[in-house]
């Protein structure tokens, strides 16, 4: 019996993917093109995708917001899983990233499930609330630049519907947040988030060792 979550070498990894990822080749081209990119790592694992595509399935999301598109390959394994009339709005202020992730949608057939705000997240946030969206998102995917995370946050719990859900990405941020001697801004920044979001009685929270960490945060 596991008292603590199985490290994953390099050769459990591989078995896991090999066992378990059914990634189709609409996700597997963009992954493919992602991977060509110098900021390639900022893409998420297509293990992660599943997860995520499975959680849309799950809770019956109807309306998902994502804060962060890059190329877009979460936004797909999410759009994927919607059902017909679901909307998923993305945020983005890359033009170059985000036209790769257009061109991989519109393959797809999903495109017309997506809906593209390339400003900055916070004037989209803003923006959906002022125009009475509160309480209307099902599920929220957190990507994007750390130092702004909490203000994503709390702008997202107020779009989400009680029992909705926000995913927050990279909150083990390649293990530097455990690393004392690591005193960059950003794993500060992240770092910092995590505490909050431990003692915010708002939510209900568990934290997955998938990806790069997702803490799944359920609004009470
Ligand atoms: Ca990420």
């Amino acid at each position: 019996m596991a008292k603590k979550t199985l490290e994953l070498n390099d050769q459990l990894y591989t078995y896991l993917l090999s066992v378990s990822l059914r990634e189709n080749d609409e996700l597997k081209a963009l992954r493919v093109a992602t991977n060509q990119l110098e900021m390639n790592i900022m893409q998420i694992s297509p293990d992660q995708g599943q997860f995520m595509a499975m959680l849309v399935k799950l809770m019956g999301a109807k309306n998902i917001l994502e804060i962060g598109t890059f190329t877009g390959y979460s936004t797909l394994a999410m759009a994927q899983s919607l059902p017909a009339g679901g909307k998923l709005i993305t945020c983005d202020v890359s033009e170059e990233w985000t036209d790769i992730a257009k061109q991989h949608w519109a393959l797809s057939g999903v495109d017309n499930k997506i809906e593209l705000q390339l400003a900055p997240a916070e004037q989209t946030l803003k923006s959906l609330l002022d125009n009475g969206n509160a309480g209307g998102i099902d599920l929220v995917f957190i990507d994007a630049d750390k130092q702004n995370q909490w203000k994503y946050y709390e702008y997202c719990l107020q779009l989400l519907r009680p029992g909705g859900l926000v995913l927050i990405d990279n909150v083990l941020w390649d293990g530097k947040v455990a690393n004392p001697d690591d005193d960059s801004e950003c794993t500060g920044d992240i770092r910092e988030f995590n505490k909050k979001v431990f003692s915010d009685n708002r939510v209900e929270i568990s934290m997955i060792p998938v990806g790069d960490g997702i803490t799944m945060a359920r609004k009470i």
